[in-house]
């Protein structure tokens, strides 16, 4: 029969009281407080464990590390609020939970797998060595949060230019050394100015909001979104060829089109034109732009709200 343990593991501080002889608080150095045959274990751990700030290979450090104390099978990771869910080695009928909190900060959830039940000695010596991975966790979560808000445009939500700038010379060189297709949608909200004007930037604010979350909805899991500019959006579809992206740039035409934009007590509309461009071989992300840009300008010149492809 399988077996599950839940603990909630508060902080350090809370944590070590109760475990006997340790005082010692949140702030406090573990090597000066810890008990000497966990301290150098501990200090071990956390050392290799600050190795990394990436919460991947961070995870990973410590199933291997914890292995050699206590045998286990596999190791699970969950962040309910970062959406954050990582899984090392494999999945066994028996669990042991752990909720990390440090200071009220919720870190998340250790579960640890093993095929034969985890005994009450084991399971202490789990939360022992679970307190050399507070810190570093806590700290390859915040450095984790300060990578994405410098790529991420904070009003929608959609990656920003210096993201952009990164995924397209990666992306851009995988696809010609691989010969598979790559294709951008330039997208600008038709008469934007117009809304700013007449509603206020606020409601600008939230059209733009909205544009990039009907964008959204219409994407697959692979394909892009940035904000190129102001009312610029470029989606970067990887894998896909001019008459597929030209396909996905009609249907966010018509989903934009058939948007509400709640405002007021009113029920705001708006439209947007899109240039498609493929990249070609020799292409530099700029000369794939400046095509996409041309498409674009010729949907405007045409009437605005449709879709161009490439001459
Ligand atoms: P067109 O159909 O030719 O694209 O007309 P347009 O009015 O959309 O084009 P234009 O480039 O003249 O106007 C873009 C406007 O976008 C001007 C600027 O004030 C507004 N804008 C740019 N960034 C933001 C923003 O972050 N929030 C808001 N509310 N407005 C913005
Ligand atoms: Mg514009
Ligand atoms: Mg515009």
């Amino acid at each position: 029969m399988a077996t599950t343990s839940s603990n909630v593991i508060s902080d350090l501080n809370a944590y070590f009281p109760a475990r006997g002889p340790i005082t010692m608080s949140a702030n406090q150095n573990l090597a000066d407080t810890v008990e000497p045959r966990a301290d150098s274990r501990l200090l071990e751990i956390t050392q290799r464990l600050t190795t990394t700030l990436d919460l991947e290979s961070l995870i990973q450090v410590f199933f291997s590390e914890i292995a050699q104390d206590v045998d286990h099978d596999g190791m699970r990771y969950h962040n309910q609020e970062a959406r954050i869910e990582l899984q090392v080695g494999e999945d066994a009928v028996h669990s042991a939970h752990y909720e990390l909190r440090v200071n009220q900060q919720d870190l998340g959830m250790i579960t640890f797998l093993r095929r034969r039940p985890f005994n009450g000695t084991e399971l202490k010596e789990l939360e022992d060595l679970l307190c050399g991975l507070f810190y570093p966790l806590r700290n390859a979560l915040m450095y984790r949060e300060a990578l994405r808000s410098a790529y991420v445009d904070p009003l929608t939500g959609a990656n920003n230019r210096a993201a952009l700038e990164m995924v397209i010379r990666r992306d851009r060189l995988l696809a010609q050394r691989q010969t598979q297709p790559l294709s951008v949608i330039m997208l600008d909200v038709d008469h934007f100015k117009q809304i700013n004007d007449r509603y206020g930037h606020a409601c600008g604010d939230l059209a733009l909001r909205t544009v990039a979350q009907v964008t959204t909805g219409q994407i697959r899991g692979s394909d892009q979104l940035f904000r190129y500019g102001g009312e610029e959006f470029l989606l970067l579809l990887s894998n896909t060829a001019q008459g597929g992206a030209k396909h996905v740039a009609e249907r966010i035409r018509i989903a934009l089109q058939d948007a509400n934009i709640p405002w007021e007590g009113r029920n705001l509309h708006l439209t947007a034109s899109f240039g498609v461009a493929s990249l070609r071989a020799g292409d530099d992300s700029t000369a794939l732009f400046k095509r996409a840009d041309e498409a674009l300008y010729r949907a405007k010149r045409a009437g605005r709200n449709q879709v161009m492809g490439e001459l």
